[in-house]
């Protein structure tokens, strides 16, 4: 059906795409931490080191990982397009500094979620490098911000539903109808 972007074969096709670039890009594994961003980004993230851990031959628990709560809300009646990510809770129990961070999540959009991400993480101390990752990217920036490991380019005005398989049974990404 056309309102399926992506079904579990692709999805699976699409963690080990991003997987297999994070590793031929960080030879270094020891320098690699990875941070997800709640909520999905969070199942996708484990998914992503359990997979690189496996390319590099090492112990998943290994490499560092943390999760990052940021939820974007909309304050302004007055504006529909004004969307404030609000950051609500971090769990990064390591240090990142001199650290190549794997960032990821599920969409990206306008940017804003990863604008907000990026801050907190300079607070913790300065990175080798922040790389993003995310499934698909879905157009439609506001901000100079890029992926560099991307599973599907699906430019859509219309919301796309990320399912996975621990909180949905099924690996899947739809439209919303
Ligand atoms: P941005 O901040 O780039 O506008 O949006 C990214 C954040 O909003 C991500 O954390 C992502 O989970 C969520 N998001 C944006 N668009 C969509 C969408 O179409 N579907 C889903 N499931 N999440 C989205
Ligand atoms: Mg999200």
């Amino acid at each position: 059906m056309s309102d399926i972007i992506l079904d579990s074969k692709s999805f699976q096709s699409a963690v080990n795409k991003i997987s297999r670039e994070i590793s031929d890009n960080n030879k270094n594994i020891r320098e690699v931490v990875i941070i997800g961003i709640q909520n999905k980004g969070v199942f996708l993230a484990k998914r992503i080191l359990a997979e690189i851990a496996k390319l590099v031959e090492i112990d998943k628990s290994r490499i560092p990982f943390g999760t990052l709560d940021i939820t974007l809300y909309r304050d302004d009646l007055d504006d529909l397009s004004s969307k404030m990510p609000v950051i609500k809770d971090t769990v990064i129990p390591f240090d990142t500094g001199r650290k190549n961070i794997i960032l990821i999540d599920d969409v990206l959009y306008t940017g804003r979620t990863v604008r907000a991400a990026l801050d907190v993480l300079m607070d913790f101390g300065r990175p080798k490098s922040i790389q993003l990752a995310v499934l698909i990217d879905r157009g439609f920036r506001e901000l100079p911000i890029e992926a560099k490991y991307i599973g599907i380019r699906y430019q859509s005005e219309k919301l796309i539903k990320v399912e996975c398989k621990e909180t949905d049974g099924v690996d899947r990404v739809v439209f919303i109808k």
